[in-house]
């Protein structure tokens, strides 16, 4: 008898944990019994509870039927095609070598097929490709109302769900995968950053997907925008969005991640090895939705809702494939473009020190406004040194990637309204031709 059940006893609690053990008892009893008449036992794993007696089910020690190795077979050879197809292709193989009873020649003809995948990855030398957004636009007929904030903005500088959605299929089509910018940098002996190797299929292109201000402005929420994240039932990281009517609803296609989730859910070869992108959020309006930086706003017991909150949707994006990048505190106070070691320190600590604790570390700062620093001042070296950013990315259409001194600088494109209108042929250059997919919703941009 258990100590456990020793104090239950004493404590008078109910009988019935006692009687469940003796019935378990007895059952494994007579179990053990017929197991060893039947010369099994040494098999059987003497741990392990008896399984319930079914009539259709033989136990643990009878022979498995053909049916059912048929049956667990091919759930072992669905789940590392799956695995393959997302480029696990060591996880695959662990899979099949480890098939015990089930191998035959269908899992050794798979085992050599996911080998040939791997086998068949190149190095790849060409460009690295790092597309950015802003959150989605949701209701394009709030956002282009001109009420509250001006239309104008929202045209140029945001994409709307629809083109977005449209964009991800074209994207796969023209063989681009998701790939793990810090995936992209490593770092040699001297402490000097340099390219790390790439190995994809041939043909094969990385790119990296970014989204800025994942903070969901005040500003933004009467416009057609997603309120804030949140994690559903399913755990699934997903949009609370108000339609027009007033009505609140948790969706799965208001804003980039929970649809780029999706789409490598349908298309795991989208993803190498499961990367998705980078979520940015700045300080100033908390993160994800959460005013995590306005505490004298709260009850103590409310504000660290918001902290477990942020703190669970921000582990739970890892978890799925997503980094979390720095994209200032402030944000505008990086307009200027000649801020002084004191306030870059200013506006980059208070994130340090009031984001991170939540939203956890990291070495990715997407620069506002496409902000860039001169490699080698006192703010690079702070940002760099001081505080490990070593990936920093502004904008620039061309996308370049340079690794300079401690540190992997990449562009990036914004696959805007500004862009797809005015400049479509930066990102046909590239991707795709844009102008078939944008929103007819738009106003016209002058
Ligand atoms: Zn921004």
């Amino acid at each position: 008898m258990s100590k456990h059940v020793m104090e239950r006893r004493r404590k008078r609690k109910p009988m019935w944990p006692l009687l469940l053990l003796a019935v378990i008892a007895a059952v494994f009893a007579v179990w053990a019994l017929v197991s060893a008449l039947r010369g099994t036992l040494g098999n059987t794993d003497p741990d392990a509870p008896p399984a319930q007696s079914d009539e259709q089910q033989p136990g643990p020690d009878e022979p498995k039927t053909e049916d059912q190795l048929a049956a667990e077979r091919q759930a072992l050879l669905d789940e590392a095609a799956l695995l393959a197809k997302g480029y696990f292709y060591d996880e695959a193989i662990a899979a099949l070598q480890g098939a015990g009873e089930l191998q035959n020649a269908e899992t050794d003809a798979e085992l050599a097929r996911i080998q040939g995948l791997k086998d068949s990855l190149v190095k790849y030398e060409g460009q690295l490709y790092h597309v950015f957004f802003h959150s989605l636009i949701v209701y394009p007929e709030l956002a282009f109302d001109d009420k509250g904030h001006p239309a104008e903005g929202y045209n140029m500088w945001m994409t709307t769900v629809s083109e977005f959605k449209a964009m991800l299929p074209l994207f796969l089509e023209n063989d681009f995968v998701l790939y793990d910018i810090t995936e992209m940098m490593e770092l040699d002996e001297n402490g000097m950053a340099q390219r790390k190797d790439i190995y994809l299929p041939e043909g094969k292109k990385p790119l990296v997907i970014s989204i800025d201000d994942v903070s969901y402005y005040d500003y933004m929420l009467p416009d057609g925008f997603a309120q804030r994240l949140v994690i559903n039932e399913a755990g699934d990281v997903v949009t609370e969005v108000k339609a027009p009517d007033g009505t609140v609803s948790q969706t799965y296609d208001g804003d980039v991640m929970p649809i780029v989730d999706q789409f490598v859910k349908e298309h795991p070869e989208f993803s190498y090895r499961g990367a998705k992108g980078i979520v940015a959020p700045t300080g100033y309006q908390g993160a994800f939705g959460y005013r995590i930086t306005d505490p004298d706003w709260f009850t103590e017991a409310e504000f660290k809702q918001l902290c477990d909150d942020v703190k669970a949707i921000a582990a739970r994006l890892r978890e799925t494939g997503w980094q979390i990048g720095c994209h200032s505190y402030t944000h505008n106070s990086f307009w200027r473009g000649d801020m002084t070691l004191a306030e870059v320190k200013d506006d980059l600590d208070r994130w340090k020190s009031l984001m991170e604790p939540y939203v956890g570390e990291t070495n990715i700062l997407i620069t506002p406004f496409g902000g860039r620093f001169d490699v080698g001042s006192d703010v690079y070296d702070y940002i760099v040194n001081e505080l490990g950013f070593n990936i920093i990315c502004p904008v620039g259409s061309g996308m370049p990637t340079s690794y300079e001194q401690g540190s992997m600088m990449q562009d990036r494109l914004n696959l805007d309204g500004y862009t797809m209108i005015k400049h479509p042929e930066r990102v046909s250059k590239f991707f795709f031709d844009p102008t078939p997919i944008i929103d007819p919703a738009r106003p016209p941009l002058d």
